[in-house]
């Protein structure tokens, strides 16, 4: 890389989901391990970026660590489905050139982002699903595989049995499902090159069943790049599919110019709260500007700034 290029701004943020995170309910440790976590992805990611890595390679690598940790609802710590299994969801994009890989419903696969990245780069096909993502992995013997059963943790098993407590008591207000999703991850990056990226990954709903899928492995909902902005976010999916939100808070930068701030908020805090949803997203501009924007009471998230700075955050004001 020659000195022109390393003066160019890196940028990178990163979420571990939105949903009802209240103080008192997370306790002091986990809040500190959390914390600690999330201050580790985002170091990893910036010297992914640091050392000459592409956009693309920052966030599949600090989504891939995001992945490994039992705090989040992705990979390791996924969400349980309605019958006690995993089924994972991820999608990448790079905005340069618009390329984009994505899987849904795979159980075995370690690093779903990885396989989604795979998607990417060596085949001709964007989307990749169940059985079928299962047996693209299989040529891929380097995807790292696991028995299903490898996700399991214990607080996810116990929100499978609140959530299938609430669904025998009252089916209908059980369906309401504000806030009650953690976990997600996700991030965004701008390189070197000037080049966005993002990148989703996701266990889901807890208690899903029929092969229900959400935002996060849909290029245009859950995840979206182009040569403007990248976007990942988190939320209640189904409202995230029906306001495309990644690429409506995208289209309002390209096309009519709108802050990358004013576009998320208004997609974030305007368009699905009125449709009914929540959730939360993080967009990074190719000028280094950063937007991290929920309208549930935390979103766990980090970022650091093309001028360095960086921050944490769980809670609406910290
Ligand atoms: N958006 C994810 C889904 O609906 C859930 C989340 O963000 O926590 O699958």
């Amino acid at each position: 890389m020659n000195a022109r290029q390393l003066r160019r701004p890196l940028a990178l943020a990163i979420h571990g989901g939105a949903g009802v995170i209240e103080r008192n309910a997370l306790g002091a440790e986990a809040e500190r391990a959390i914390r600690a976590e999330l201050d580790r992805v985002l170091d990893a990611g910036h010297a992914v970026l640091g050392n000459g890595g592409t956009a693309l390679d920052a966030v599949e690598a600090a989504v891939a660590m995001l992945e490994d940790s039992p705090y989040f609802n992705a990979g390791y710590g996924a969400v349980f489905t309605a019958d006690g299994r995993h089924e994972l969801d991820a999608s990448i994009m790079d905005g340069h050139g618009r390329r984009a890989g994505a899987v849904a419903g795979v159980s075995t696969v370690r690093h779903p982002v990885q396989l989604a990245r795979r998607v990417l780069e060596e085949s001709s096909h964007v989307f990749l699903i169940g059985e079928g993502a299962e047996q693209y992995a299989d040529t891929h013997p380097d995807i790292e595989r696991v028995p299903n059963e490898w996700f399991d943790t214990e607080p996810r098993r116990e929100q499978l049995r609140q959530a299938q407590q609430r669904e025998q008591r009252a089916w209908k207000a059980s369906q309401d499902l504000r806030g009650k999703y953690f976990g997600t991850v996700g991030a965004v990056a701008l390189d070197s090159h000037g080049h966005v990226a993002a990148a989703t990954s996701t266990g889901g709903m807890t208690n899903k069943r029929w092969g229900r899928v959400g935002d996060s492995p849909l290029i245009g909902a859950g995840t979206w790049a182009d040569a403007h902005c990248a976007v990942s976010c988190t939320g209640w999916g189904e409202y995230y599919i029906r306001n495309a939100v990644a690429h409506d808070i995208a289209a309002r930068v390209a096309y009519r110019g709108d802050r990358l701030q004013v576009a998320t908020e208004d997609v974030i805090l305007g368009e699905v709260p009125a449709h009914g949803g929540d959730g939360g997203a993080i967009a990074l501009d190719r000028e280094g500007n950063i937007a991290l924007v929920l309208s549930t009471a935390g979103m766990y998230r980090g970022w650091i700034g093309p001028d360095g700075s960086r921050g944490i955050a769980i809670y609406q004001d910290a």
